[in-house]
């Protein structure tokens, strides 16, 4: 069992701003029941005690990521309510964005696409860093999506790809520390 703290000082910091005062913004997508809000509460630290202010849907922490800390708002907002001004205000407001499916549902599969579609319509001109989420990966008997099938579709989506179960708390960790690794690659090649 990966544990989020297991190297101990190295990964968790605390709540507050990164070392250059940014909070990144990071918004879960994807259909009911695939695991976002698991995912979500093992980054806020709900389940292993640790220090991360929970509000409401949202999870505020900082990790340590490549020796440099970054401060994550985490947002379980997007199935809050069925208000279309909710779900057009999160296709806005995300600095970065994980969608998310189950592999053991393809209907959830195929409605990332539709995520995917949607995201680049509300964002057109700009590279926004996303990581394509295959979730439940521990529940081996009952998968319709192989990896195979959701790395082809990373590649459609321009993005990046990753299988995680956070039954397990497998990969959750690489998956936030991805997420920072992608913001911070467009940060510096925009700086450059
Ligand atoms: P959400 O609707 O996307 O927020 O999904 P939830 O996080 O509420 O999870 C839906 C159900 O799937 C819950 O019963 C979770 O315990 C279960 N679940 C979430 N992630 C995993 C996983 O990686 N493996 C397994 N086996 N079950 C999971």
């Amino acid at each position: 069992r990966e544990s989020w703290a297991s190297d101990s000082s190295d990964s968790v910091i605390s709540s507050g701003s990164d070392s250059d005062g940014s909070l990144y913004k990071v918004i879960l997508l994807g259909e009911h029941g695939v695991g976002k809000t698991s995912l979500a509460r093992i980054f806020g630290g709900v389940e292993d005690g640790a220090e991360a202010e929970e509000a409401g849907n949202t999870y505020d922490r900082s990790i340590m990521v490549d020796g440099e800390e970054a401060s994550l708002v985490v947002f379980d907002i997007w199935e809050q309510d069925d208000s279309q001004w909710l779900q057009n205000h999160c296709m806005k407001m995300g600095d970065a964005y994980i969608i998310v499916y189950s592999v053991t549902d393809k209907v959830s599969f195929e409605k990332a696409s539709e995520l995917r579609i949607q995201l680049r319509r509300a964002r057109q001109t700009e590279d926004i860093p996303i990581i394509l989420v295959g979730n439940k990966s521990d529940l081996v008997r009952s998968r319709e999506v192989s990896v195979d099938e959701g790395r082809a579709c990373a590649v459609v989506f321009d993005c990046k790809f990753i299988e995680t179960s956070a039954a397990l708390h497998h990969n959750v960790k690489d998956l936030f520390e991805g997420i920072v690794r992608q913001i911070r690659l467009r940060k510096d090649s925009k700086e450059d």
